[in-house]
């Protein structure tokens, strides 16, 4: 039911069904799985309203369910530009965010909602730039975080962390090794845990939106995908568009993993998503050997009759040297949407958004450390 033509959002369970306030202070369903948020009765929206706002992300405000103005925890982020790099291929870039990535797009979203329900306090864990992201408005909101890393993080992302007041746990083992731990001291407080969390995709999915807004509905969409937050807001806002009339075609979404960590790889090809994690990892910002929406990331990619492109370590490096070239400096994740470009074998009139997720300042010490490698 919709009150006075405003759409009333709702907590509901893909697995068993149950369905939750959006109000409700939880993380998973009853049963145990991850939970969503959908919309009654439907998506409606006057698109044009937000023509006239200001460049940032809330200008989509009546689409993101945040109830009171008041809540909204934000540094007036988004809106990120897109640039041309060739004919009919464009840049979208994601890192130009408050605290360089663009987690910040879920950050907003799940910590204004924490506010909102009245959270004093989380446990989060993260490769490194959710874990930022969420430390970041977590500070802005007076929340206290807990974020749990993996050992491998960068040096940057680990400084980022203390300097906003994270209290900061180094994890060894693989990132599902990380989240375990980061379960165990959830059980006293509240988890927001970026890949089970709903509302983070609720902000993520602006970047569809934005890139609807700049070019249009492209044909691909070059996304690196880790727990997969990033390419399923852009599938959920593409469908929000097509369900409110909008747009009638949905962008392929064509995923980037690394060779090292390639569960939704496997995935695709109808195979349990492997758990161990082969090789150096370079691109830590999507190596998540099991991430909880899998079976969902895999749907959307079938679904959009897109693909995931695997690459290795030489590529991504030999992608950041591409970039840079260009002017633009990303971290060391963010490299593998280059080759991903070459190997994607997009026809010449297709227009195709590759995503470029994170700033380089972030990787510094690392890419130091490993250029001569890989040269
Ligand atoms: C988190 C992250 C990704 C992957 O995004 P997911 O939403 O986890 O799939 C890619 N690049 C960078 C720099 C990231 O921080
Ligand atoms: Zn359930």
């Amino acid at each position: 039911m919709s009150v006075g033509g405003i759409m009333l959002f709702k907590l509901y369970c893909p697995n068993c069904g149950n369905e939750y306030g959006i109000n409700e202070s939880i993380w998973k369903c009853s049963c145990g799985n991850y939970l969503n948020i959908k919309v009654e009765p439907d998506f409606s929206f006057d698109f044009k309203k937000v023509k006239v706002r200001s460049k940032c992300l809330w200008r989509y405000r009546e689409l993101i369910p945040i109830e009171k103005d008041e809540n909204i925890v934000s540094f007036n982020e988004g809106f990120t530009p897109i640039v041309k790099m060739r004919k009919n291929i464009f840049l979208k870039l994601d890192y130009m965010f408050p605290t360089g990535s663009f987690k910040d797009r879920g950050a907003t979203v799940l910590i204004s909602k924490l506010k909102e329900i009245g959270v004093k306090s989380i446990v989060e864990d993260s490769s490194g730039n959710a874990g930022i992201a969420i430390s970041a408005y977590s500070a802005a909101a007076k929340i206290k975080c807990s974020i749990y890393v993996p050992e491998i993080i960068s040096e940057e992302k680990y400084m980022q962390l203390k300097i906003y007041g994270a209290k900061v746990v180094k994890i060894k083992g693989t990132r599902e090794d990380v989240a375990k731990e980061a379960l165990k001291e959830a059980e006293k407080t509240y988890y927001a845990g970026h890949n089970w969390n709903p509302f983070f995709i609720e902000g993520t999915k602006t970047i569809a939106y934005e890139i609807f807004e700049q070019i249009g509905v492209p044909d691909n969409i070059i996304v690196p995908i880790g727990g997969g937050s990033l390419i399923l807001g852009i599938y959920k806002g593409f469908k929000e568009l097509e369900s409110m009339g909008i747009i009638d075609k949905m962008p392929k979404l064509c995923g980037v993993q690394s060779d090292v960590c390639k569960p939704i790889y496997y995935g695709l090809l109808g195979k349990e998503p492997k758990d161990t994690i082969k090789g150096e990892v370079l691109a830590e910002g999507i190596a998540v050997n099991k991430p909880p929406r899998g079976k969902e990331i895999v749907k959307a990619i079938k679904e959009t009759e897109g693909n995931v492109i695997t690459v290795n370590n030489n590529e991504i490096i030999q992608g950041i040297l591409e970039l840079g070239k260009m002017g633009i400096f990303a971290e060391i994740t963010s490299g593998v949407v280059m080759p991903a470009l070459k190997k994607a074998n997009l026809e010449e009139d297709e227009v195709t958004v590759a995503i470029i997720t994170g700033n380089g300042l972030k990787t510094v010490s690392k890419l130091a450390k490993i250029l001569s490698k890989y040269k």
